[in-house]
C-alpha cells in the first residue's frame, strides 16, 4: 500500500521512516514495518496501527544510515505480524517492500521451496527477498541480483530493496507508482508525493519498468541495462 525509503547521512533513518509512514496513514494499511540496514538488517513489523510499530521501534536500536518502511493493505495472506513488511530472506540479508500484486508467486514459490527454502510468511511478496538472496549466493553483485530477480516477477510491484552491508536501496516498478525525493542531504523513495515532502521538493516520477539504485552520494535510473536521463520536478503544492 504505502512505501518510504531513505538513505543519506541521518544516524536516524528510523525517525524519517516513520514519519514517512505516518504521512501515508490516509491511504488506509493493516499493518506496518521497517527495515534499517548496516553491517546487519534491524527488522520490526507490526500489525495494527502505526502506534504499535512505534512502540517496537521505540525500544529497538536501529544504526545505519539507509531503510526502509511499510503500509501494508493485503492481498494475500491474512493481517498479521508475520504476513507485514519487509518481508527477508532465510538469512536475514535481505529486507523487501512491495507494493502490488506478484500474479506468478506460486510457481516461483514451488521453485523456491524445491530449492529448499522455508516461507515464513502468506504473502505473495516473499518471494522477492528469497530470490534476490538466490541470486546473490550465485556470485551477482546486490544490484544485478535485484534486477535479476525483478526480472522473473509478473504483476504489478513498487519494490523497495536493502542488503545488509550495502548503503544503498534498490527499487523498481511496474503499474504501481514511485517517486524519488532528491533532499539536501540524502535520497529517498516514496510511493506517493506527501511521504518525504517535509524533507524536499525535488522530485524524479519513474515510469514503468525502471530501476533506481539510491546512494548517499548520488541514484541512478535504467531501463533494460541502459542508463535513463529523468527530469527533476519540483512540487510546488503543500501535504
Ligand atoms: N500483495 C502484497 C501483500 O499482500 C502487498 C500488498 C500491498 O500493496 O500493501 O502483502
Amino acid at each position: 500500500c504505502g512505501i518510504i525509503g531513505y538513505v543519506g547521512p541521518s544516524s536516524n533513518p528510523a525517525e524519517i521512516l516513520m514519519s514517512g509512514l505516518s504521512t501515508l496513514e490516509y491511504r488506509g494499511y493493516d499493518s506496518a514495518g521497517i527495515a534499517v540496514a548496516n553491517s546487519s538488517l534491524d527488522v520490526e513489523k507490526r500489525e495494527g496501527e502505526l502506534e504499535m510499530l512505534e512502540q517496537s521501534v521505540a525500544t529497538s536500536q536501529f544504526s545505519g544510515n539507509v531503510g526502509i518502511g511499510h503500509t501494508r493493505w493485503s492481498t494475500h495472506g491474512p493481517p498479521s505480524d508475520r504476513n507485514a513488511h519487509p518481508h527477508t530472506d532465510t538469512d536475514e540479508s535481505v529486507a523487501v517492500v512491495h507494493n502490488g500484486i506478484i500474479e506468478n508467486y506460486q510457481e516461483l514459490r514451488d521453485e523456491l521451496h524445491a530449492e529448499g527454502v522455508i516461507f515464513s510468511s502468506d504473502t505473495d511478496s516473499e518471494v522477492v527477498p528469497h530470490l534476490v538472496a538466490k541470486h546473490l549466493k550465485e556470485g551477482d553483485d546486490p544490484e544485478t541480483a535485484f534486477q535479476r530477480a525483478v526480472d522473473r516477477l509478473e504483476g504489478s510491484y513498487a519494490l523497495a530493496c536493502v542488503v545488509e552491508g550495502e548503503d544503498a536501496i534498490f527499487a523498481a516498478r511496474e503499474d504501481s507508482p514511485l517517486v524519488l525525493g532528491i533532499g539536501e542531504e540524502g535520497y529517498y523513495l516514496a510511493s506517493d508525493v506527501p511521504a518525504f515532502l517535509e524533507y524536499t521538493r525535488d522530485v524524479v516520477y519513474l515510469d514503468d519498468g525502471e530501476f533506481v539504485t539510491l546512494r548517499e552520494d548520488g541514484y541512478t535510473v535504467s531501463k533494460d541495462g541502459h542508463p535513463v536521463e529523468k527530469e527533476i520536478k519540483t512540487v510546488n503544492w503543500s501535504a
